[in-house]
C-alpha cells in the first residue's frame, strides 16, 4: 500500500493529475483505494492505445460540431436535432424561431458604459472578498450567544483575495501550496510566502483602496501553514510600512477545528478556540485604529468574521482582511 504523499515521490505528476490518474486505473479494476492510499489489485493493466485514440477523435469531432454550429447559414435547430440523431427530423425542416431563421435583430448588446466599467473591475488584481452579515441560527444551542445580524461595528469590512482557488492562473499555485500541506504527509512544505506570488501580493495591495488606512497588521497563527501566513503577514507590513502588531491564535491546549461540517458547528469551535494576542502597547493603541488582518485562506469565512469581532470588540475602528486563496 502507498500513500498519495508516497506516490508523489515516485511519479512525475501533480497531485490533482495523480488523483485523477489513481481514479482512471481504480475504474479500470487495476488498483483500489484502501485505508491511508491504494494498492494494486495484481490485474494486469495496459494503456489502450487504440481505445483511447477513439476517444480522443470523438472528442474533437465534437469539437469541430461546435464550431460548426456557430458559423453555420442554415437552421441552427436542424443541425442539433441531425447532430442527435433526431428521428423524426425531415428533410429541408426549419425551426422558423432561431436566429438564422427568424433573422433576429442583434441590437440587445450590453450599454457601452457598462462593459468599460466590467472591463475595469477585470482590470483590477485580486478578488473582493466579501464579509459574512448573518450568525448562522441556532447558536445558543451550541452554547454560543451570537445570533441574528453581525453588527455593523463588529464586522469585517470587505477584504481582499489574491485569487480564487478554483481560478486559472494563481488558482492554480494556491491549489497546489494549500493542497500539499492540508494532508498527513511528512513532505509537508512551509517555506513562507513562494516567490511567484509575492509581486501578486503587492499588486493587489496597490489596487486596493483600504478606508480607514490600517495603523498595523495582525495575522491568524495558522496551525497548517504557520511560516507561510507569519511570512505573508511581515511581507503585507513592510509593504504598507506599518507593524505586525499580533495575532488571532487558538486558545493554548485546543484541538484544531475540522473543516468538514457545518456552518453552525465550525463557528462554535472556532469562537471556542480563538483569542486575541496584542502586545500591551498594541492593545493600548488598537481603539480607533484601522488593522489589516491576514491569514492564508478564506474557507467558510467563519475564522475572519471571528477574528474581525474580536478586533473590533477590541476598539479596532476597521478590519480589512487579506488572504490569498477564497473558496
Ligand atoms: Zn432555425
Amino acid at each position: 500500500m502507498l500513500s498519495t504523499a508516497a506516490l508523489e515521490t515516485r511519479v512525475d505528476l501533480r497531485r490533482n493529475r495523480l488523483e485523477l490518474m489513481l481514479k482512471v486505473l481504480d475504474v479500470d479494476g487495476a488498483v483500489r483505494r484502501v485505508r491511508g492510499g491504494w494498492e494494486s489489485t495484481g490485474r494486469p493493466w495496459d494503456y489502450d492505445t487504440e481505445r483511447y485514440e477513439r476517444v480522443a477523435a470523438t472528442r474533437r469531432a465534437e469539437q469541430q460540431a461546435m464550431v460548426d454550429y456557430v458559423g453555420l447559414d442554415s437552421c441552427r435547430m436542424a443541425y442539433l436535432r441531425a447532430a442527435l440523431d433526431d428521428p423524426e427530423l425531415t428533410p429541408g425542416w426549419r425551426c422558423g424561431r432561431c436566429d438564422v431563421c427568424g433573422d433576429v435583430a442583434g441590437d440587445s448588446g450590453p450599454e457601452a458604459a457598462e462593459v468599460t466599467a466590467a472591463r475595469e473591475r477585470l482590470a483590477l488584481p485580486g478578488v473582493e472578498v466579501e464579509p459574512r452579515r448573518q450568525w448562522p441560527s441556532g447558536m445558543n444551542r451550541l452554547g454560543v450567544a451570537l445570533s441574528g445580524r453581525i453588527a455593523v461595528d463588529e464586522r469585517a469590512e470587505t477584504g481582499r483575495a489574491v485569487a480564487r482557488l478554483d481560478a486559472l492562473g494563481w488558482g492554480g499555485l494556491l491549489r497546489d501550496l494549500f493542497g500539499a500541506t492540508t494532508g498527513t504527509s511528512a513532505r509537508a512544505p512551509d517555506d513562507g510566502l513562494p516567490v511567484a506570488l509575492r509581486q501578486p501580493v503587492v499588486d493587489v495591495l496597490g489596487a486596493w483602496p483600504r478606508e480607514p488606512a490600517p495603523a498595523g497588521v495582525v495575522y491568524v497563527e495558522s496551525q497548517s501553514h504557520p511560516g507561510l501566513v507569519r511570512h505573508l503577514a511581515e511581507g503585507v507590513a513592510r509593504q504598507l510600512g506599518v507593524p505586525v502588531v499580533g495575532t488571532v491564535r487558538p486558545v493554548s491546549g485546543s484541538e484544531a477545528g475540522r473543516h468538514d461540517v457545518n456552518s453552525a458547528q465550525r463557528l462554535a469551535s472556532i469562537v471556542r478556540r480563538l483569542e486575541l494576542a496584542l502586545s500591551e502597547p498594541a492593545a493600548a493603541g488598537l481603539p480607533g485604529r484601522a488593522v489589516l488582518l491576514v491569514d492564508d485562506r478564506i474557507d467558510s469565512g467563519w475564522t475572519i468574521t471571528v477574528a474581525a469581532r474580536l478586533l473590533r470588540l477590541a476598539g479596532a475602528s476597521a478590519v480589512h482582511p487579506f488572504v490569498l486563496g477564497v473558496g
